[in-house]
């Protein structure tokens, strides 16, 4: 079959490796209805980590399940299902909490290769959740964003507390950002303040519940956002980028008892003790437990109340996936689809 494989810094190739096979007996075998690159997948691309043998890529799926192993009950052959980025027991004292994705036995799919066009699911019963029916393939795309940027998105919203009679400050125009908005309008917010400078950005953010949209950043930012909220900040700030600007600019927007939901996986982020002690926001975030939040989601989709899916801008063939990294990493893309 063909899979991406991470060569090194900027060097995406698509090559011929073996099917995946049922190694324990609680894995299932997918075939994937298409593949998708994540802003995540972008910080190894771009060099953080050397890279000195060929290394698997992506960590979002969704498709048919082609075989089961032996103790597999909740999923079988014929059934269309989504899963999250960490494959999860859901019965351990901390996915009934709902953290599956600090699951005691947690797997990261990040291992298996997600930009493939079958992929092993290890922990099957407690990953995967079927659709009640086979998707229309309109549906794909969106069925593919729960896998994580909605699901990751509505963490972001839940964490920040996010609901009727808020209002809301989300950082980072990407994938996650834009469905944080979304979130946030379906949970309730009355306001969504969308900070970015990308005008196609801006577009689909109010496509999604967007009622400002905020263009400067850093004390800039924040200061503009004070202007919009009375001087006092947001109730609820969704951080969705993952830098020391981006953290600082969603803490400082937010004000005195407010929530800051962070699921922008974190790089070199030093937080001031002092200035966090006095602020009185509350901080929660971290990868998100998008399987507590498939069932509803995937329902959503189904019943096409949303399309997370529009997140999608650029299709490209399978073969062409080192032009999807490109793009997404010149920001000439949201996100980009890989169709087999
Ligand atoms: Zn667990």
């Amino acid at each position: 079959m063909r899979a991406v494989l991470l060569h090194g810094a900027n060097d995406v190739r698509v090559d011929e490796v073996p099917m995946p096979r049922i190694v324990e007996d609680g894995d299932a075998i997918i075939k994937l209805a298409a593949a998708c690159v994540c802003g995540s997948d972008l910080w190894p691309y771009r060099g953080i980590d050397p890279i000195t043998t060929p290394v698997s890529a992506g960590h979002e799926y969704c498709g048919v399940v082609q075989e089961v192993g032996t103790s597999v009950r909740n999923v079988k052959p014929g059934d269309f299902v989504v899963g999250s980025f960490f494959a999860s027991d859901n019965t351990c004292e901390i996915c009934r909490a709902g953290y599956q994705s600090g699951c005691l036995n947690r797997h990261p799919m990040g291992a298996e290769n997600c930009q493939a066009e079958y992929v092993r699911v290890p922990l099957a019963d407690g990953t995967l959740v079927a659709t009640p029916s086979m998707p229309d393939p309109d549906l794909i795309p969106s069925l593919l964003a729960c896998s994580d940027v909605l699901g990751t998105g509505w963490f972001a919203a839940k964490a920040a507390e996010v609901g009727p009679d808020k209002t809301v400050a989300v950082i980072g125009d990407g994938a996650v950002g834009l469905l944080g908005v979304l979130s946030a309008k379906l949970l309730g917010a009355e306001r969504i303040i969308a900070m970015s400078r990308h005008q196609p950005r801006q577009q689909l953010a109010i496509e999604f519940g967007a009622t400002d949209i905020v263009t400067e950043r850093g004390d800039e930012g924040v200061a503009r956002i004070k202007e919009l909220t009375g001087g006092l900040g947001v109730h609820s700030a969704l951080e969705a980028v993952g830098t020391q600007e981006s953290m600082m600019q969603a803490i400082r927007s937010t004000r005195r008892g407010g929530h800051v939901g962070f699921v922008g996986v974190s790089h070199d982020v030093n937080l001031p003790g002092l200035e966090l002690f006095f602020s009185h926001v509350h901080l929660h975030g971290g990868p998100a437990p998008v399987r507590d939040y498939l069932p509803d989601l995937i329902g959503r989709v189904m019943n096409r109340e949303i399309n997370p899916g529009r997140v999608f801008d650029l299709e490209l063939p399978f073969d062409q996936a080192a032009e999807a990294y490109r793009a997404m990493d010149e920001r000439r893309a949201i996100k980009a689809l890989l169709r087999f």
